[in-house]
């Protein structure tokens, strides 16, 4: 039918320009896979197709986040296919193809292979790749940056001055790179009371806005630490939490002017 087949040749020719926004830290349990989790949600809120990649080799945690724990991709024509989660985003991550107990054995070019096997895989129509890093600069980081060439970095750093040290380094590594800095998160900053909502600043306030000024790096808001972001996230329901849509609108309209 002429119809079809010019529809066909239409879809191919409007083949979509994906964009990867890594979204990095320079030390672990800041909260980098939370905030990829919500960070992906909310972007597909705001109307964007996007795929999760989870390249934390040393601790693969999106596939829980997402709710597939467990779960395997197939392959179409020796590319993965990403795993469909409850969320409607497709997820591919470091922990569906090493099991958890081996990744310290995986020794650089095969974990930067493992990688682009990720990121070169069969996304579709996603626009957008949000793709959660390993924590720190090493060689999956550098793969990244100079085969892939991410669209943009989204830093995140706790409150403390220590992981704001170590998130300068994560900074550094794409600057070098010539990949843009999107912006500061600041996760984890102040508690949120489970019984009043009272917000209190056990470890200071301010410390990574003032920090992301100094490096003149945008700063893209404030996470508090809230015992209903733990409790979604272990439920495998990384349900976009309040505080996560205004860093989703930012970094859509980072994306908008870029
Ligand atoms: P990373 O990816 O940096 O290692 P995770 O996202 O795995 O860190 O977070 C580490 C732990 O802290 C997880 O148990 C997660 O649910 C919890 N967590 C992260 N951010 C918050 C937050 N804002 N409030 C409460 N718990 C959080």
């Amino acid at each position: 039918v002429p119809g079809i087949a010019t529809v066909r040749i239409a879809q191919t020719a409007q083949r979509t320009t994906r964009r990867i926004i890594a979204v990095a830290s320079g030390k672990g349990g800041v909260g980098k896979s939370t905030v990829s989790a919500n960070l992906a949600l909310g972007l597909q809120a705001l109307g964007r197709k996007v795929g999760l990649v989870d390249a934390d080799i040393y601790g693969p945690s999106q596939p829980k986040l997402m709710g597939v724990e467990g779960s395997r991709p197939q392959a179409t024509d020796k590319l993965l296919d990403p795993v469909p989660t409850p969320h409607g985003i497709g997820l591919l991550s470091m922990g569906q193809l090493v099991p958890a107990d081996q990744a310290i054995a995986w020794r650089g070019p095969m974990a930067a292979g493992a990688l682009t096997q990720l990121i070169v895989a069969n996304w579709g129509d996603a626009d957008t790749l949000v793709v959660d890093m390993p924590p720190g600069t090493g060689d999956i980081q550098l793969t990244m940056v100079q085969k892939h060439k991410p669209a943009g970095a989204v830093i995140v750093s706790t409150p403390q001055d220590l992981s704001l040290i170590d998130a300068k380094r994560a900074i550094d590594l794409f600057r070098k790179a010539g990949v843009p800095i999107i912006g500061l998160i600041e996760n984890m900053a102040g508690y949120a009371c489970p019984h009043c909502g009272e917000l209190s600043d056990p470890f200071g306030k301010g410390g990574a806005e003032t920090a992301a000024g100094e490096l003149g790096i945008p700063f893209l808001g404030r996470i508090p630490l809230d015992i209903a972001i733990r409790t979604a996230s272990d439920a495998g329901n990384a349900a976009e939490a309040g505080a996560f849509r205004e860093v989703a609108v930012r970094v859509d309209a980072w994306m908008r002017a870029a």
